[in-house]
């Protein structure tokens, strides 16, 4: 079932963490028609935890084992988050090996115009610019035909896809590329036109892809994949006034990747949204992305938007107190950092693979189980 557009009030997005269906997303996660979550944008935007989908899941009385799957996606997401706490912005780099066969290290024409002639990856594309939304399996075949087939550097179009990614993700954006690519994996992602027809329900025949596994890596690229172009990108801010703030209350800072309404609820504070250019700048995003960025900040009563640079904030020095949550891309707030809300907190060091990540995540689970208290919809403790 197709679920996006995705809404932006709080309710509706617990709704959809209530619809979770894990024995079904196990079977079927893999088909454009599965029975995915759709709530990777609250993710990435910080309004909920996968930890709170986590202990939704064992509100419902679901077993751990019944979640494993969804559990071990969750830990794909916090395993990138992990590699880029460690590796900072060395994650724009290759991370494991230097990729041997690129051609170019531009953007493909034929993603930017959905005309790879590929039918589920150019309809997935347009559906991307519609939507701000990719399965996962298209975002792989996307990455797979524009870096091994069409032999791009991963990075030009990585920026792309996060551009319009209402869940851009710098660190799952950007490890899933180079994972692709084989920079950060033991080998790079091919896929055939048999297992594009397979998981999509097309039966498109004779195409570029339309060959074995052993044919893909030696192949030519194809001449639909081989124009390339450069890639600009901008962002359009929201113009807005400064916010008026009380230096009696702390000042708590909200960014494009926190949008928690639970976050410091109980206090009266001051609360920004802080749409900063510099960060824009360096990492654009699409004006559909600022309007859900923007929906969302409603779920946060009193906060108010501020297009500016942190160092602009008005008597920054006379506020009791400033709080932010800890994140790799806003190291530069002053004041506390407050934790980020993890699945596997205990799991924090880093990771040579994701499997031997995800033995430890396992571990934990199977014996930590009972430490976990469960709490409700509205993250109440239950029990
Ligand atoms: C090239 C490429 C680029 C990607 N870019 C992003 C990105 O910018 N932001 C982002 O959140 N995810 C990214 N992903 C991962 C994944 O595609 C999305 O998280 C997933 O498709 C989101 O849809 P969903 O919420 O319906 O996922 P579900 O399948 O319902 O999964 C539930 C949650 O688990 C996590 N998850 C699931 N699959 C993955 C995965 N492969 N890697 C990491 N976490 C996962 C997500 O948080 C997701 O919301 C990318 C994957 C690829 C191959």
């Amino acid at each position: 079932m197709q679920q996006y557009p995705f809404p932006v009030s709080y309710n509706e997005i617990l709704e959809r963490i209530d619809q979770i269906d894990p024995v079904q997303y196990a079977t079927s996660r893999n088909f454009l028609d599965g029975a995915v979550t759709y709530l990777s944008p609250y993710i990435s935007r910080g309004v909920i935890s996968c930890h709170q989908i986590f202990q939704s899941l064992l509100s419902k009385g679901y077993t751990i084992d019944s979640c494993k799957k969804l559990i071990q996606e969750l830990a794909w997401r916090e395993y990138f988050q992990r590699v880029w706490q460690y590796l900072e912005d060395d994650i724009f780099k290759d991370i494991r090996k230097s990729y041997q066969q690129i051609q170019h290290t531009r953007m493909p024409v034929s993603l930017l115009e959905a005309s790879t002639g590929i039918i589920a990856i150019d309809k997935g594309i347009k559906a991307l610019y519609e939507t701000g939304y990719m399965h996962n399996h298209i975002r792989m075949y996307t990455a797979s035909i524009t870096t091994n087939i069409g032999k791009a550097h991963w990075q030009i179009p990585s920026q792309w896809m996060y551009y319009h990614l209402l869940d851009g993700d710098i660190a799952c954006n950007t490890c899933s590329w180079q994972w692709v690519a084989g920079t950060f994996s033991t080998k790079k992602y091919f896929c055939n036109q048999e297992n594009i027809n397979k998981y999509t329900g097309t039966s498109q025949q004779h195409t570029y892809l339309d060959k074995s596994y052993d044919e893909l890596p030696t192949m030519a690229v194809p001449p639909t994949l081989s124009k390339a172009t450069s890639l600009q990108l901008k962002t359009s801010l929201p113009s807005t006034t400064m916010p008026e703030l009380d230096s009696s209350l702390p000042l708590l800072l909200y960014n494009s990747y926190n949008l928690d309404p639970l976050w410091h609820e109980d206090i009266e504070a001051n609360r920004i949204l802080l749409l900063e250019p510099s960060h824009f700048n360096q990492y654009p995003v699409s004006e559909k992305v600022i309007d859900f960025i923007m929906g969302l900040s409603k779920n946060i009563p009193g906060l108010q938007v501020m297009t500016g640079e942190v160092k602009n904030i008005p008597g920054m020095q006379k506020f009791p107190a400033i709080y932010s949550k800890e994140h790799p891309l806003f190291k530069h707030y002053p004041g506390k950092k407050d934790e980020r809300t993890w699945l596997f907190p205990e799991v924090n060091s880093f990771p040579d693979s994701f499997f031997s990540y995800w033995k430890k995540c396992e571990k934990t689970l199977l014996t930590d189980n009972k430490h976990y208290p469960v709490y409700n919809m509205n993250n109440k403790q239950v029990s």
